[in-house]
């Protein structure tokens, strides 16, 4: 055996998080995360859990009981949401030409679901008359959509009427919504969703692994009614209601400072004020959009469709996306990421969300921005001073 390996006290290097998460987290959040810890079955713990339920249920605009945190990031509470709807041999409706969709099929496939491809066209939102269309050509159980497309910075409309397409044909909806709720609006009772998921640290700048999941009493009754147990113990979401619900039957031992984590984070959330968040993030967003479209740079998603949470920059011909987002790290401690699958190396991706979604990070990844481009060759001041002249 060698000696103790001599590594020394954790001290990370000072960060501004624009990237497509992690998100800043706020010093209140980082106080409860210093707080002693309970057992997670102390009633003082579980009076925690109550809290967290009901400014979940503020946060996701529902009032569905089944409404908790999943202990792991937010692909668990993906996976819980699959693995527990989806029974074998169900038909599930996803687009799979996208990352999530992707990742959601693949979950499916392993939930023993047989997956049904959408065509939507890639870096587009899903066509309601694509799913009325797959709904009378197919069998169809299940549905899975992305709100908030942390590849390419698309917000996914008319979530309520392809929820009607759905239910009329007794389907049910999945909506992964992580990169939206608490910084886009999301309406869970209102759009009809099913299930809906998201994860702590986007929008809620919390850290990760406690990821928000709310469930409708018409899901659960389903998954309460499954022929078989979903392969997953660790994610059955009936046996994960007995310790979230009335029962507190011990199920696993909670990450109970995450657990904290994630409950200062929504106090903050509703202290703020639901839409007055989302209003936050719309302006701040707005002006990065306004910033880097003076540059002469161009959004990925078209205005109407913009995520304001994401904002997915394209990358002008002759620049190296990789350089840029090297010399943003090295030269200022800020961070943004490159686009992912068939993006890759065609987008930035820059995120606005949560705690870092204010003015003055903003105002510095302009700046900084504005110098990387200089040194890759791209001028943004000509750019500005064009788009002056043209108005
Ligand atoms: N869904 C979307 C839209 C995401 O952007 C992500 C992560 O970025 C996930 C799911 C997976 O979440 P996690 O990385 O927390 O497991």
């Amino acid at each position: 055996m060698d000696d103790a390996p001599d590594i020394g006290e954790l001290t990370p290097p000072d960060r501004t998080l624009m990237g497509p998460g992690p998100s800043e987290v706020h010093p209140r959040v980082l106080r409860a995360m210093n707080t002693p810890l309970l057992g997670h079955l102390d009633p003082a713990y579980l009076e925690v859990m109550d809290e967290v339920q009901e400014l979940l249920r503020y946060t996701f605009r529902t009032d569905n009981e089944w409404t908790l945190a999943v202990s792991g990031t937010g692909s668990s509470a993906m996976e819980a949401s699959i693995g527990n709807l989806v029974e074998p041999g169900e038909g599930v409706l996803l687009r799979t030409n996208g990352y999530w969709g992707d990742r959601m099929a693949a979950m499916a496939e392993r939930a023993g679901g047989d997956v049904v491809s959408l065509p939507t066209a890639a870096n587009e939102p899903i066509d309601v008359a694509e799913v009325e269309r797959a709904f009378a050509e197919e069998e169809i159980d299940v549905v899975g959509i992305c709100h908030a497309a942390t590849t390419t910075g698309i917000r996914q409309p008319a979530m309520a009427d392809i929820v009607d397409v759905a239910h009329d044909h007794d389907a049910y909806v999945i909506a992964d919504c992580v990169t939206s709720l608490g910084g886009v609006p999301v309406h869970v009772d209102e759009w009809g969703v099913d299930v809906a998921y998201s994860a702590a640290q986007k929008c809620l700048s919390a850290p990760p692994g406690a990821s928000p999941i709310t469930v409708s009493d018409r899901a659960m009754e389903k998954i309460r009614g499954r022929e078989t147990e979903p392969r997953s113990w660790y994610l059955d979401l009936s046996l994960l209601a007995q310790y979230w619900g009335e029962e507190r039957a011990y199920h696993h031992t909670a990450p109970i400072t995450t657990v904290y984590a994630l409950r200062e984070a929504l106090r903050l959330a509703a202290e703020e004020g639901i839409e007055a968040r989302w209003e936050r993030h719309r302006e701040v967003a707005g002006e990065l959009k306004a910033g880097v479209e003076a540059m002469g740079l161009e959004m990925n998603a078209p205005d109407d469709l913009w995520l304001p949470s994401l904002n997915a920059v394209r990358v002008p011909d002759g620049v190296d996306d990789g350089a840029v987002i090297s010399h943003l790290l090295e030269a200022y401690g800020l961070e943004i990421a490159s686009g992912l699958g068939g993006l890759s190396g065609e987008i930035w991706r820059i995120g606005c969300m949560g705690y870092s979604a204010r003015r003055k990070n903003v105002e510095y990844l302009l700046a900084a921005l504005a110098d990387a481009l200089r040194k890759e060759g791209y001028d943004p001041d000509g750019q500005a001073a064009a788009a002056a002249s043209d108005d």
